[in-house]
């Protein structure tokens, strides 16, 4: 269980990005996190990973308080965080395999990451890794010969790596076609339900987001204006979150989302 408590956060002494936030994400919660540029989507999924410092407020993954962390402790208490990204940050001379075992770097003591020398059962885990998202027969080629999608599922791979209790997932579609960013939703969708896995997803593509995550939550100017089911996203709504809009298109991206076929 993921809790946020009256999180604020001010870069320097500029205005107030996020003024008291607070939710919580139960184990196997997709959430989606939707709101106009600017609004403070990004600096509240750094602060959940520790990437930038809350300014007030608490944060607890299973117990742990991250928001008061040591630096020393802080990186034993992230590699329980998957991060996927939008650009997918692999790296790209390296094979498949070794982009998803570096999501266990966290895990293995200094020497063991010099050489690059993993143990066995992590490299047995990351083949049924690469398997679940579709990738077994590409493991050893580079990333760089991938296409957009199977990057992205190399990243989802790297993120199941870390064996983690929460997935933070940045803009994961911004850089793919429709169909691929439907696959990768539903694959992350359907991880999350088979590990009890939950997800906060930084998402652009609001009908997308309404198609595949339990819940959203809307940020406007660093403050939480909607936080209910994706089917409660009414037009209203949706003003409140960006400003004056034609949403009927929305909603009939949404329709034809829901008739498109299944594709795994
Ligand atoms: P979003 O992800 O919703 O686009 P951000 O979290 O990136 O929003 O930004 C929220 C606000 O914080 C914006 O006004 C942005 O300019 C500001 N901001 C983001 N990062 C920094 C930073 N490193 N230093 C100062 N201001 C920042």
């Amino acid at each position: 269980m993921l809790t946020i408590q009256h999180l604020k956060k001010r870069y320097k002494t500029g205005p107030w990005v996020l003024k008291d936030i607070s939710f919580e994400v139960p184990d196997g919660e997709i959430v989606g996190l939707i709101g106009p540029s600017g609004a403070g989507k990004s600096t509240l999924i750094r602060c959940v990973n520790r990437l930038i410092d809350p300014s007030e407020g608490q944060i607890t993954l299973d117990d742990v308080q991250l928001s008061h962390l040591s630096a020393s402790k802080i990186r034993e208490q992230r590699r329980h965080i998957g991060m996927i990204f939008q650009e997918y940050a692999l790296v790209e001379r390296l094979s498949v395999m070794e982009n998803v075992l570096s999501g266990r770097l966290g895990y293995l003591p200094f020497w063991r990451t010099f050489l690059r020398k993993y143990p066995e059962q992590d490299i047995n885990n990351a083949f049924e890794y690469l398997d679940r998202v579709g990738l077994i027969d590409h493991a050893n080629k580079r990333a760089d010969e991938l296409s957009g999608g199977q990057r992205q599922r190399v990243g989802i791979a790297r993120a199941l790596a870390q064996d983690p209790h929460l997935l933070l997932v940045d803009e994961p579609t911004a850089s793919l076609d429709p169909k691929n960013s439907r696959q990768i939703m539903r694959l992350i969708r359907s991880i999350c339900r088979e590990k009890s896995l939950s997800a906060i997803i930084n998402i652009h593509d609001v009908p997308l987001a309404m198609q595949f995550v339990d819940r959203i939550i809307g940020l406007q100017g660093g403050a939480i204006v909607f936080d209910d089911k994706p089917e409660n996203l009414t037009e209203d709504v949706l003003t409140r979150i960006y400003g004056d809009e034609d949403w009927t298109t929305v909603k009939q991206d949404e329709e034809e989302l829901e008739d498109s076929e299944e594709i795994t």
